[in-house]
């Protein structure tokens, strides 16, 4: 993978070394022409061929300088390897002319000449080995021209000296290839480290550029978290202190309470929104795949919107399909609800269409949501699945949503398994879709619509709460005690086992994550939930209340079963989730060993309704006709075919 860039840094620093050398060369190679012309002009034997020789040599010393002053104008008009080709033909060109040229010094009568052109030769080699030894092309291309005729006429002239030299020379010869080699080797390494080096500090400046990305994406995402988040809290303290005016009618206090409410849920629905894609991000979100008909799914999410679709004018069209998907209902229906719910709110006229399309698969295929409405400009395609992005909503009206439903949808659909397409121009609608898997019909449990009974009543049941904070711990008791339970408080494990000890037999226990010195609620269960099995009542609901998102700890409770409710947490919700919990227990009693707990995206989030319960009811069943007719781990760990359930 790396030979390339590498070769290609190598091929670019020999060209630039190799011609840096040139200049330097030209004006050896002219004086050593014209020394050479002056030894031997006047013994030349054969005047034509010794002007051809040194014309020849002269040319092409010439076109070894027009060359480089082409290299160095046009560095970009051959590939860097071309310059290597054109430099050894270049090397061969200017260095057979010394080379050969010794010739002439073996015809004159001059004994010393040739010892004298051999010593030209030794040193002009010396210097090819300094400018071309660390490429083997040009190196091989020159100094072979340059010494070979001359240790072949030594050797040639058979007397005892002339020899001794051909063979110092031929060992010059295989000497200097020998360095050049391990030159070159070092060249190589030298290169390879550069380009290390600069690898290193372009992936560090990439990273950076990463980081910086983050963390500018971090500060937009609080700046309008935190705008978002102040709107209803400033309204909330503002009609907080008008029911302090003594002024005030009875009638007005009502309408302001009304408000307050009203802002708390807002509030809430945002804390609810971001927690939901936080979850998604921290990876504790988890795909729990059913068989069902898509059709079923569909009319779901379908009459959910149908009134709101019907009192703008528009039409919701539902395109039937007999398609069985294998795929995580509950997260589907949250993704095609904030669709559907885009459609509605940015659609004025026309209809919206939810359908599959096969498009030209056998198995599976598209889920589209389409709609007729405003349509969104190409260059916000990109930006409005960022977090708190909105197209048209500079004054940040809540009431307009605040931007987080396609990034939450971006993110799932992703969990599934597929990408979120969309096609979309201003007037023109919108088209999103994402790919489904086909499933086997088969392997249906049981049908989305079932209804599921309601959940036990909280009437009479015994509830510990653990809460190192007094003012929670009395709240939690006032409104559980309001339900019918009775109620037993404690400010840390030890007070909880004391209860326990005295005889109170709760049956849920619910508890803080973060308690006092240090302890976290995951211990306190652990202790709670052990003293209860030795009291032989095991199957005690359990339920932790946490503000934390992503602790390691909170994984581990995921394979215990415990679980987790996410602050803020409303009335309404804490009741659902005891009452689905003890209504789970009831199943629980004629389950295996080992079977799944409750699916934690049901207990949390603000779409969490009665429709998410049935679902979560069939996953439950589904789960638990698995793991009976699998061989299931003991003490509720999870098996191969029960997969650990979503609980944190
Ligand atoms: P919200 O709808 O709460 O503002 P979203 O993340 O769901 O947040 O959408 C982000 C932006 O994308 C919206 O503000 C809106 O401008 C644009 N948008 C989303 N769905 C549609 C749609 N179906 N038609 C036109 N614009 C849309």
């Amino acid at each position: 993978m790396r030979a390339d860039p590498i070769q290609r840094a190598i091929d670019e620093d020999l060209v630039r070394v190799l011609y840096a050398q040139d200049p330097i060369a030209f004006f050896s190679h002219w004086f050593s022409i014209a020394v050479l012309v002056a030894i031997y002009w006047p013994h030349v034997p054969s005047p034509p061929l010794f002007i051809a020789c040194f014309g020849f040599y002269a040319a092409a010393n010439c076109a070894g300088l027009a060359l480089w002053i082409c290299n160095r104008r046009y560095p970009q008009l051959v590939s860097p390897r071309d310059w290597i080709y054109l430099h050894a033909l270049r090397g061969v060109l200017l260095y057979s002319g010394p080379g050969f040229a010794i010739w002439f010094a073996f015809q004159s009568p001059q004994t010393d000449l040739p010892l004298l052109h051999t010593v030209m030769l030794v040193t002009l080699a010396a210097g090819v080995f300094m400018s071309n030894g660390f490429d083997l092309l040009n190196f091989s291309t020159s100094i072979p021209f340059l010494l070979l005729p001359s240790i072949v006429l030594h050797f040639g002239s058979h007397t005892f000296d002339r020899t001794i030299l051909a063979i110092v020379l031929a060992f010059f010869f295989c000497a200097i290839n020998v360095y050049a080699m391990s030159y070159r080797k070092l060249f190589r390494q030298v290169v390879q480290a550069r380009v290390d080096q600069q690898y290193l500090a372009e992936s560090l400046a990439a990273q950076k550029h990463v980081a910086e990305e983050a963390s500018l994406a971090k500060t937009r995402f609080f700046a309008a978290a935190s705008h978002d988040l102040r709107q209803p809290l400033h309204a909330i303290g503002l009609l907080a202190a008008s029911l302090n005016d003594p002024a005030a009618t009875p009638a007005q206090h009502v309408k302001t309470a009304g408000h307050i409410v009203y802002n708390v849920e807002a509030l809430n629905q945002l804390f609810n929104q971001v927690l939901d894609l936080a979850r998604i991000e921290s990876g504790v979100t988890q795909v729990i795949r059913l068989h069902f008909r898509l059709s079923e799914l569909f009319e779901r999410v379908g009459s959910q919107y149908r009134p709101q679709a019907a009192a703008k004018g528009l039409a919701l069209r539902i395109a039937p399909t007999s398609l069985v998907v294998y795929d995580d209902p509950v997260l589907l229906e949250r993704v095609l609800s904030n669709l559907l719910s885009n459609s509605v709110r940015y659609t004025e006229e026309g209809a919206i269409w939810l359908g599959l399309r096969h498009a030209g698969r056998s198995k599976g295929g598209f889920i589209e949501v389409r709609d007729s409405g405003i349509g969104i400009a190409p260059e916000e395609h990109e930006q409005i699945f960022e977090e708190f992005y909105q197209v048209a909503n500079p004054q940040r009206d809540a009431r307009q949503g605040h931007g987080l439903g396609l990034p939450t949808v971006k993110r799932l659909v992703a969990l599934l398994g597929g990408e979120l397409q969309l096609r979309s121009a201003p007037g023109r609608g919108s088209v999103f879709r994402f790919q489904v898997q086909a499933g086997d019909p088969g392997g249906i449990v049981a049908s989305l619509n079932d209804s599921v009974a309601g959940g036990p009543a909280a009437q009479g049941r015994y509830v510990l709460c653990i809460d190192d904070d007094p003012s929670i711990l009395e709240g939690l008791s006032t409104l559980l005690a309001r339900w019918g339970c009775n109620v037993r408080g404690a400010r840390d494990e030890n007070e909880a086992l004391t209860a326990l000890e005295g005889g109170f037999a709760p049956d849920a226990v619910l508890c803080d994550y973060q308690l006092a010195n240090h302890r976290t609620g995951a211990q306190a269960l652990t202790a709670v939930r052990g003293a209860l099995a030795r009291a032989g009542r095991g199957n005690v609901v359990t339920l932790l209340i946490t503000g934390d998102m992503a602790s390691a700890e909170l994984a581990s409770l995921a394979l215990q079963g415990i679980p987790v409710l996410h602050k803020p947490v409303t009335p309404a919700r804490l009741r659902r989730t005891l009452e689905m919990l003890w209504q789970q227990a009831e199943l629980d009693r004629g389950r295996p060993a080992g079977a799944p707990a409750l699916r934690d995206d049901a207990l949390v989030g603000g779409v969490d309704s009665g429709a998410l319960q049935t679902l979560q009811t069939l996953q439950m069943q589904a789960l638990q006709k698995d793991a009976a007719a699998s061989t299931v781990a003991t003490g509720g760990a999870a098996t191969k075919s029960s997969p650990p359930r979503a609980t944190h």
